[in-house]
């Protein structure tokens, strides 16, 4: 049986949190966000949300330490016991070092890094299109996955529903420098570790879904 300790790469609005979502389902495995973390921290307004925030705003990255220490804790809980999915952490070589470091401390082994390849000019409109519901955090976007019964949520029915801050046209752009700059080195760094695996996430959903589950097996 494949190993269900992974990582998720790719850019930002590829895909990475759709997919987590419905492999956290599939295999029992918890999602690690560190997006989704730190949002929460902004809305409940630690210190670490208010320090996040400005950075986030500007689609630069949040410092490598606070983020580093905040997954450190965070794999330390229970439910990741039977595996995890971290997305959207590492983001840059550093942050890369740092998990290999911790997780040999914590004697746990990754099973593979998983790259969801998607053009930049597929981003935009992604990005831009995407809204998500307030209660229960499934996500939708405007042309590629509306809900079923317009303005009401697929999962739990609610009928609320965000969008983020830092999705807007403005802040795409540096997102996507910061990911070519910072983030794109990592995949070296798994390929020269074995671990690296690409899949073409510019197709349907269900097509890469598809794609994640023959590499993750049974
Ligand atoms: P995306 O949907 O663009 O992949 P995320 O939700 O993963 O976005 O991240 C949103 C923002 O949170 C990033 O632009 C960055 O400011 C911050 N962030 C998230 N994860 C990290 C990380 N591992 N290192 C540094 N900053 C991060
Ligand atoms: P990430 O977590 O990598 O930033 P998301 O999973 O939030 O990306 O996806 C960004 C947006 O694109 C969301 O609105 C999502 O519904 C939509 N989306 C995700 N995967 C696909 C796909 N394969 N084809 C079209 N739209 C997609
Ligand atoms: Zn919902």
């Amino acid at each position: 049986m494949a190993g269900k300790r992974l990582i998720l790469m790719g850019p930002p609005g590829g895909g990475k949190g759709t997919q987590a979502k419905r492999l956290q389902d599939r295999y029992g495995i918890v999602q690690l966000s560190t997006g989704d973390m730190l949002r929460a921290a902004v809305k409940a307004g630690t210190a670490l949300g208010q320090e996040a925030n400005a950075v986030m705003d500007a689609g630069k990255l949040v410092s490598d330490d606070l983020i580093i220490a905040m997954i450190n804790e965070r794999v330390d809980l229970e439910d990741c016991k039977n595996g995890f999915i971290l997305d959207g952490f590492p983001r840059t070589v550093r942050q890369a070092e740092a998990l290999d470091k911790m997780l040999k401390e914590k004697g746990i082994k990754l099973d593979s890094a998983i790259e969801v390849a998607v053009p930049d000019a597929r981003l935009i409109e992604r990005i831009i299109g995407r809204f998500t519901c307030a209660k229960c955090g499934e996500g939708y976007h405007d042309k590629f996955k509306q809900p079923k019964k317009a303005g009401v949520c697929d999962m739990c029915g609610g009928t609320e529903f965000t969008r983020r801050a830092d999705d807007n046209a403005e802040t795409v752009g540096a997102r996507l420098k910061a990911y070519h700059d910072q983030t794109a080195p990592l995949m070296p760094y798994y390929q020269g570790r074995g671990l690296l695996k690409v899949i073409d996430g510019d197709r349907d959903m269900d097509v890469v879904t598809a794609d994640l589950e023959s590499i993750l097996g049974t």
